[in-house]
């Protein structure tokens, strides 16, 4: 029986079962879709990258003698509609079964769903074999319960046995080093230079450019240093366990101007692509541990973000979407300034956060949270401005990891189901964390008056409107207790410089 199996984007599994055998009636089928490439304006780094590695896919799988039908970005014969394009090829190719992997987006899994329910022909969904857990499982996990990732990673690991003695207990004792994990970075212990590869993409990028379509970022070249292939992200991981990951957990929080990524790894956009699977990783790292006698808290830290973040935010997406992408707890409307476009703010911590994520379409955890998303909920942006736009510049956005990191943890979207307090803080942290501040225009010191910075009266500022909303949480006890003792004429004023500075937002 003639069958065509559709791979997206971000399903390049090699080690899928789908491809155990070679089979004559087998036709594969992959689409570079505009569409795609244009629902938010995306990162030119993040388009070559998709794009390249889907060729590199194809290429494999044509080695392997697998039939593929590939449509690229500029192929005549593409009409950039998934539907129009898979029922020519099932009416030309007298296809008889059409099969799919799950879709990651809940978008692209209604698509899919409407597209196979108008099929004349049998139809089935295969999973990706990528994730350590299926779609409902987090949700029947906390199903009537406070959603908590702490919870939901100790079951991880029990159910997995990572990093377990022969009790069956955690390692050392304990389930969770994060608080050893906090150091602030100055130059030592020396970082490790990028030897990720270099691609000469210029053909790729004048396809994609013939298209008329928007990107952001820089697609240089010699920025470009995102693995496009299996063996590229596997010598990105290995270079990471060998040499980064000691220093990971002690540095994971901190903040360099010298030093983009510290001792991050880079592997989320072969994790999200699917060129990596999550088992691997983790277990590559929990070997450095047993060989190499790395420090526990740096392995369990990188450990706990992949077992644990990361299966609990793609469970809470699911069992939240579509609400998830509607909500607005603070009611915030403000735009973006448009300086997120270009990283010329004074703000040192934001342009350096900015300017770093349009050249390389990465930015770490923290920058993420602490700076750029932090800034935008203080300043009362518009929560799903805010999602557009992580979702368009980062190189390993795919909404089922981005929204609910953006919406919900960063911009407490939903009043706090996946986060227990809104992520803000003042200068006070990104001083200790980072040397933004000492070349900074603003000083970190000062709440009000000329050049005090933002945050800092930004921070207080949100306290105060939204006292209502945020007063009877348990985990902001301190902070309401500091407004509590704060003189009026100190908290008008603080209102004050808040305003002009929200007022003047495209001039910070
Ligand atoms: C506002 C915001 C938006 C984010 N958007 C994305 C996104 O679109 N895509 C994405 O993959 N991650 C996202 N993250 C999580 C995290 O910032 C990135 O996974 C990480 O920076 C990727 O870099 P790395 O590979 O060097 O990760 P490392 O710091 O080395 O961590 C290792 C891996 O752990 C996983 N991980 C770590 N934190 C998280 C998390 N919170 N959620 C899910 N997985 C996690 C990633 O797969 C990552 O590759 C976001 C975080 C925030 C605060
Ligand atoms: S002083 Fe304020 S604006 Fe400047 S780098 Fe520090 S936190 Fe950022």
């Amino acid at each position: 029986m003639k069958q065509l199996r559709l791979i997206l984007g971000d399903q390049l599994n090699s080690d899928h079962t789908w491809f155990d055998t070679v089979d004559d009636n087998t036709l594969y089928v992959m689409m570079e879709i505009k569409q795609e490439t244009c629902y938010v304006l995306h990162h030119a780094q993040k388009l070559i990258a998709i794009f390249a590695a889907m060729r590199a896919f194809k290429d494999a799988l044509l080695a392997q003698a697998h039939q593929v039908i590939y449509l690229s970005i500029a192929d005549p014969s593409n009409t950039h509609d998934f539907e129009q394009n898979l029922n020519k090829l099932i009416k030309q190719n007298k296809v008889e079964r059409f099969a799919y992997q799950a879709p990651d987006e809940y978008r692209v899994d209604e698509l899919m769903s409407a597209f196979v329910n108008n099929l004349n022909i049998p139809h089935e969904m295969f999973s990706t074999e990528h994730f350590l857990t299926k779609r409902d499982e987090a949700s029947n996990f906390f199903a009537g319960k406070k959603w908590v990732m702490e919870r939901f990673y100790r079951h991880m690991r029990t159910k997995h046995k990572i990093l377990l003695d022969e009790k069956q207990k955690p390692v050392g004792g304990q389930w969770n080093y994060d608080k050893e994990n906090r150091k602030k970075w100055s130059g030592k212990p020396a970082a490790q230079e990028d030897t990720r590869p270099l691609h000469d993409h210029s053909e790729l990028w004048s396809e994609i450019t013939s298209q008329n379509i928007g990107t952001m970022g820089n697609p240089s070249a010699e920025a470009f240093r995102w693995p496009v292939n299996r063996t590229e992200s596997l010598a990105v991981l290995d270079y990471f366990i060998n040499y980064n990951l000691v220093n990971f957990g002690a540095y994971q929080d901190a903040m360099h101007t010298g030093n983009f990524r510290l001792f991050h790894s880079l592997i989320s956009f072969s994790l999200n692509v699917k060129m990596l699977s999550p088992a691997e990783v983790i277990a590559k790292a929990e070997q450095a541990y047993v060989d190499k006698g790395y420090p526990l808290p740096a392995v369990e830290g990188f450990i706990r973000q992949i077992l644990g973040w990361r299966e609990f935010v793609r469970g809470f997406y699911w069992s939240h979407m579509p609400e998830m992408g509607e909500a607005n707890y603070f009611d915030q409307d403000k735009p973006l300034p448009s300086w997120f476009w270009d990283g010329d703010t004074k703000m040192n911590c934001l342009k350096h956060s900015i300017k770093q994520s349009l050249d390389h379409a990465y930015a770490h955890h923290i920058q993420r949270l602490m700076v750029i998303g932090n800034f935008a909920l203080l300043m009362g942006v518009n929560p799903h401005a805010v999602h557009q736009w992580y979702l368009g510049i980062y190189i390993d956005a795919f909404e089922w990891v981005e929204m609910p990191n953006t919406l919900s943890m960063s911009q407490y979207v939903d009043g706090g189901l996946l986060a227990t307090k809104p992520y803000v803080s003042s200068a006070s942290y990104i001083s200790k964390m980072s040397n933004y501040c000492g070349d900074c225009s603003y000083s970190s010191k000062t709440r009000v008056g000329k050049n005090a910075c933002p945050f800092n009266s930004l921070y207080w500022n949100f306290f105060q409107k939204q006292k209502e909303k945020l007063t009877n949480n348990p985990r902001l006890g301190i902070v309401n207790m500091q407004l509590e003792k704060m003189s009026d004429e100190d908290k008008e004023a603080i209102r004050y410089q808040a305003s002009l500075y929200i007022s003047d937002a495209e001039n910070l």
